[in-house]
């Protein structure tokens, strides 16, 4: 089990934005070692650099082609990233009316707003066309009827597109792979014909587009153009049905790199959709994407402390301060984050499961991974800025972590840590 080699680790996944300079691992001009000594762990770590260094590819890759980019914030939904993303001009992907709250609080522009999701209700609705949002992404005939009702009591005209499912193979996890026929999302493609009919029938609506997004953590762009053919196939349908559409959203979906990964750009992505459009007559369609993980994920570290080494005769564990219900996806889906020491020890390694407090075996972060830790030390867990905090519950009735965004050498609590009073709010015993 005690290994010498040295650990040959890649550069880090959020690399240049988080780097070690004087043995200690930095956020931009932070010590993360100082961070956590000033703030406590767990510590979710997010760089505002990075986020910006995120969208920016996006922008070089548009180039001065008509697309829009909705950040899909349910990856991440602190206010203080979404003020960042509004200031760079983002739309967003909305999957609830309390994310479109979070929208409004921080400024940003209802009219680049897209609504997705499979079981919207009345008052979202009503909500969000009384916001004025840019679309609503349907996925059932059910729902087209609701909208089609509560836009028409209030008067207003909804637009929409459907949200088709092209049946197309995401090679993903089964749980973030969304576009295959057995999912619960979109309406199947055989169906859309039918259903934009619909659409164009009821009152209260305006069809505007068509809308698909196959799944998550995609590091192949093969899939996207399985998709996008059977789409361009039925926008010709739908044309020669006298329904015309002025957008094509291909959802989000792009992979990012939690380990060796190789993950398509936003330009590998976009160039070739734009060769699809035009060979197919399409050049003048406006597009939009609804990316989530590949703006965020690789923008955060969560920060944890060793508690306790245990040794067993079958593995060696790190008992960290950080557990499933701050970062759930490892439970989840066996995901991996990558995972540091902030001051690395010279010397041997051993290897290691990271586990945390929380009275479940699923309870793991990162498993057979070669440390050299004592009690005490602070550990990184890359890749966090997606799915992280917004994931976290209080199972355990543990208080989620504070969220930090560095700034060059300034620091920014963006988010409180969660209090036991917090906890307890709302709850009353009987009398
Ligand atoms: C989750 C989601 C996204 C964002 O997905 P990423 O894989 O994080 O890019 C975009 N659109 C819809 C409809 C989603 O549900």
């Amino acid at each position: 089990m005690t290994s010498s080699a040295p650990v040959n680790q890649p550069e880090l996944a959020g690399h240049p934005h988080f780097h070690y300079r004087g043995g200690v691992l930095h956020a931009e001009d932070v010590a993360l070692d100082t961070l956590a000594a000033e703030l406590g762990t767990p510590l979710y770590v997010y760089s505002r650099a990075a986020l910006a260094a995120a969208w920016q590819s996006y922008r070089d890759a548009i180039g001065g082609r008509p697309v829009l980019v909705c950040f899909g914030m349910k990856a991440n939904s602190n206010l203080a990233v979404l003020k960042e993303f509004a200031r760079m001009g983002a739309g967003f992907d909305i999957v609830s009316g309390g994310e479109l709250q979070r929208v409004l609080a921080v400024g940003g522009d209802p009219s680049r707003v897209v609504f997705s999701g499979v079981g919207k209700q009345a008052w979202e609705m009503r909500m969000a066309i009384e916001a004025g949002v840019k679309c609503f992404n349907v996925e059932s005939q059910a729902e087209l009827r609701r909208l089609s009702r509560v836009a028409h009591e209030m008067g207003k005209v909804a637009p929409v597109s459907l949200r088709v499912n092209p049946d197309v193979d995401a090679q993903t996890h089964p749980y973030i792979s969304t576009g295959l026929k057995e999912n619960k999302f979109g309406i199947a493609i055989e169906a859309a014909l039918d259903a934009y009919r619909l659409a164009a029938s009821l009152p209260g609506l305006k069809v505007v587009g068509v809308d698909c997004h196959i799944g998550s953590q995609l590091t192949d762009i093969s899939p996207y153009f399985d998709a996008l053919e059977k789409l361009l196939d039925l926008i010709d349908q739908l044309a020669s049905a006298g329904i015309t559409i002025e957008h094509l959203d291909l959802g989000g979906g792009l992979g990012i790199r939690y380990t060796d990964e190789v993950p398509p750009s936003p330009k590998a992505l976009l160039d070739r959709v734009f060769d699809r459009l035009q060979a197919r007559g399409y050049g003048h369609l406006h597009l939009m994407l609804e990316p989530g993980r590949s703006l965020v994920g690789n923008a955060g570290l969560l920060l944890t402390t060793v508690q306790f080494l245990k040794h067993s005769d079958a593995r060696n564990f790190a008992i960290v301060d950080a557990a499933m219900n701050d970062l759930l996806r490892p439970s989840l889906y066996e995901a991996y984050h990558g995972l540091r020491a902030v001051t690395p020890r010279p010397g041997a390694t051993q290897e290691y499961d990271v586990v945390g407090p929380v009275c479940e075996s699923g309870d793991w972060l990162a498993r057979q991974r070669q440390l050299h830790v004592e009690e005490g030390d602070v550990l990184a867990l890359e890749s966090a800025g997606a799915y992280g905090m917004v994931m976290a519950s209080n199972y355990n009735s543990r208080g989620r972590p504070a969220e930090v965004m560095v700034d060059g050498a300034k620091y920014y609590v963006v988010r409180q840590r969660e209090t036991i009073e917090d906890l307890m709010r709302g709850e009353t015993t009987l009398p």
